[in-house]
C-alpha cells in the first residue's frame, strides 16, 4: 500500500539481545536517515529478555522520543521469534527489519524504499561483502545458503545470503497468518512469494559487543531451515532402505547358498561390518525422523511462541490511526 506523494509511514523492526551499547548509536543514525527523508517512522524494539542494560537505555530513549516503542519478551526466544513479534506490532505501510548492531547500516533505508516505490513488496538488501568476520564464520554460511539453494530448493536465495529487509504491508497482513515456531523468518518471506527485488550493501562489522550465534544455534537453524521446507531428508531415508534391504537380500542368498554348499561364511570379520553398518544408518534414521516428529510435537502444543513482559513508549504518532491499517496486528 503505497502512499503516492503524501507522507510514508514506516516501521523498523529491531531484534536486540544486549545490545545497550548499540541502541542509542542506532537511533541516532536512523533519525539522520529519516531527517532526509519525507516519511514518519516508528522503531520497534524487541528486547530478546536482554541481561544487561538494555531495558532502562531503551525505556529512557522511549520516554525521550514519541516515536520509539519497546516490547521486552519473558524469556530468550531468539531473533527470528523477536522479529516476527515485531512485525506483527509494526504499524507502518512498510517495515523494514534490521539488527541492533549496526552490522546492516540505516543508511541503506533509502534505497530499499526506492525499490518499495517502484513496486516491489518484498525487498532484500543482499550482502555484497562482509567486515569483521572470520574464515569459519564465512565457511559456515557458504554451507548453509548452498543448502538451502541446492538442496531444499530456494533458487532465488541470494548466495551470500540476506537478514536486512523491507516489507510492505500486504505481506506483514499475510505474514501474520503464520503460526510457525521453528521456521527462519527469511526462508518463510521468501517462501511467501510477492513481487521480490533486491538491493546490494556492505555488511559492516559490529560497532560493540559480539555475534550471538553459537555453533549449536547454528546447527539448529539449519536443521530447521530444512526440516521446514522439504521433505528429502525423509524420502533419501527410503531409498537408502530400500537400497540397502536389496543388498542385504541378496548377500542373505549366497550365505545361505554357501551353507548349503558346505561353506559356510566364516565369522566375526563379516558378522561386525553388516551389524555395525546396518546399527549406524538405523540410528541415523531414527534421528532424522525425530527431527520431524519433535518439530511437529512442538507445533501441535501451540504454546504461545514468546510472552511479553513489558511495553514501554509513549504509543503511535496521533495520525497513525488505525483506520489506515488493513489488518490489526492480533493478539499473541
Ligand atoms: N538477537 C536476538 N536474540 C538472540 C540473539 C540475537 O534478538 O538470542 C539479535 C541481536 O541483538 C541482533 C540480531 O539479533 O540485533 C542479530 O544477531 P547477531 O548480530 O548476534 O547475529 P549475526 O549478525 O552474527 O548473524
Ligand atoms: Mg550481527
Amino acid at each position: 500500500m503505497q502512499a503516492g506523494n503524501s507522507v510514508l509511514r514506516i516501521s523498523i523492526v529491531t531484534p536486540a539481545y544486549n545490545e545497550s551499547k548499540n541502541l542509542p548509536i542506532f537511533f541516532d543514525r536512523l533519525d539522520a536517515v529519516f531527517a532526509r527523508l519525507s516519511a514518519d517512522w516508528e522503531w520497534l524494539v524487541i528486547d530478546d529478555h536482554s541481561s544487561d542494560d538494555s531495558l532502562r537505555v531503551l525505556s529512557a530513549l522511549a520516554e525521550q522520543h514519541s516515536n520509539i516503542r519497546a516490547l521486552r519478551f519473558s524469556r530468550n526466544c531468539g531473533s527470528h521469534l523477536a522479529v516476527t513479534c515485531g512485525l506483527r506490532e509494526a504499524r507502518g505501510e512498510c517495515a523494514v527489519v534490521m539488527a541492533a548492531d549496526l552490522q546492516d547500516p540505516p543508511e541503506t533505508i533509502p534505497n530499499l524504499i526506492d525499490k518499495w516505490r517502484a513496486g516491489a513488496q518484498v525487498v532484500w538488501a543482499v550482502r555484497a561483502a562482509r567486515e569483521g568476520e572470520n574464515a569459519v564464520t564465512l565457511a559456515f554460511s557458504s554451507f548453509y545458503y548452498w543448502i538451502m539453494r541446492r538442496f531444499v530448493g530456494f533458487e532465488e536465495m541470494p548466495p551470500k545470503g540476506a537478514d536486512f529487509f523491507l516489507l510492505d504491508r500486504r505481506v506483514l497482513s499475510a505474514f501474520g497468518e503464520f503460526n510457525e515456531t521453528n521456521a527462519s523468518i527469511t526462508n518463510l518471506i521468501l517462501w511467501m512469494g510477492f513481487p521480490q527485488d533486491s538491493i546490494t550493501y556492505e555488511k559492516q562489522a559490529r560497532v560493540h559487543g559480539q555475534s550471538k550465534w553459537n555453533a549449536e544455534k547454528k546447527l539448529k537453524l539449519v536443521v530447521d531451515s530444512v526440516t521446514a521446507f522439504s521433505y528429502k531428508p525423509i524420502r533419501y531415508m527410503s531409498y537408502a532402505g530400500f537400497v540397502i534391504a536389496i543388498l542385504g537380500f541378496l548377500y542373505a542368498i549366497d550365505v545361505v547358498a554357501n551353507a548349503f554348499r558346505g561353506h559356510p561364511i566364516e565369522g566375526w570379520t563379516s558378522l561386525m561390518v553388516v551389524v555395525l553398518v546396518l546399527g549406524g544408518f538405523q540410528m541415523l534414521m531414527m534421528g532424522i525422523l525425530g527431527e520431524y516428529l519433535w518439530r511437529t510435537l512442538d507445533e501441535a502444543r501451540r504454546r504461545p511462541r514468546y510472552l511479553i513482559e513489558a511495553r514501554f513508549g509513549k504509543g503511535l504518532h496521533s495520525h497513525w490511526t488505525k483506520d489506515v491499517f488493513m489488518n490489526e496486528p492480533r493478539p499473541i
